[in-house]
Parts: C-alpha cells; structure tokens; sequence
C-alpha cells in the first residue's frame, strides 16, 4: 500500500527519540498503514473492534487507580496495578492533546498471562486501531489482549 505524506511524517514521529526513547515500530519493517491493516483483520476475526478493546483497557486502569498503593483484584478476574509517572507524551498521529505517562500491568488470574499497557496505547488503540509494531517494547498482539480481556470471546478464534 502506498503512503501518504502524512503517514510517512507520523511514521518519523514513531521513530526511536522522537516522542519515547524506544519509539513504537520496534523491528517492524511494515508500512505503517500495513500494520494497522492486519491488526484490523484480526479483530475482524475474533469480532471485536479496537474501541471496544480501549475500553476495557480503560476501565481496569481507572478502576486500579482507586487503589491506594500497589496492585488490586478486578472482578475477581485480574490483579491490576497502574504506575503513573511524571510528565505527558503527544500522539504520534499529529493529535492535540497529551496523554498522561502510566504503565498498567494486568494479570488475568484463570491463565496467568501479563500484559502491559499505557495511557497511550489506549488512545492510540481506541483512535486509531494501532496496536504498535512487532517487537516495539509496548507492542499488545490483538489476539492476546482479547484473550486476557473478553476469555468468553477468545474460543472464536
Ligand atoms: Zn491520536
């Protein structure tokens, strides 16, 4: 697929030390639309779509937040803890708007799978179906994360 102007200058935003010292693509050698484009078929596939991933995401980060310190117990489903640093990251994709730093780590109880994500993967996932490039540190593989966070779902697949 041929790129845009735009992607291509979203895609040396994604660079390493633009907006994060490890930048998004990872070893990925794919055109960014690429990467969006199969991530998309495999939500297709296991009939979920990225917003609804989001809010998911969203939501065991809020409800963690109330925690006072440490990790809690979510729906009696995931130990969820979030750490929120200092400072804020702009969107790669040429957004307004800043995204607070936070890693929230999530363990699903029944398998005992870990996964990690931050503020800003929950935008750029619910915004713009990007899920970051193969062997980026915060790449989240859509068939994992719907396996973690809808188990009643991931038998589709
Ligand atoms: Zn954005």
């Amino acid at each position: 697929m041929k790129q845009t102007p735009q992607e291509l200058l979203v895609t040396q935003r994604m660079q390493p030390g633009v907006i994060t010292l490890s930048g998004f693509l990872g070893i990925d050698q794919r055109p960014l639309n690429e990467i969006i484009a199969d991530d998309a078929q495999t939500l297709l596939r296991l009939d979920i779509t990225a917003p609804e991933i989001a809010e998911r995401m969203q939501y065991l980060t809020d409800q963690s937040q109330q925690a006072y310190e440490g990790g809690i117990i979510i729906d009696g489903s995931y130990e969820v803890e979030t750490e929120i640093t200092r400072g804020k990251l702009p969107c790669p994709f040429l957004h307004r708007g800043l995204q607070r730093k936070t890693v929230t780590t999530c363990t699903h109880l029944t398998t005992g799978i870990t996964i990690r994500w931050t503020a800003l993967n929950i935008h750029m996932i619910k915004e713009h179906g990007f899920f970051e490039g193969k062997g980026s540190p915060f790449r989240l593989e859509p068939g994992t994360l719907i396996k973690v966070l809808f188990p009643d779902a991931a038998h589709r697949s």
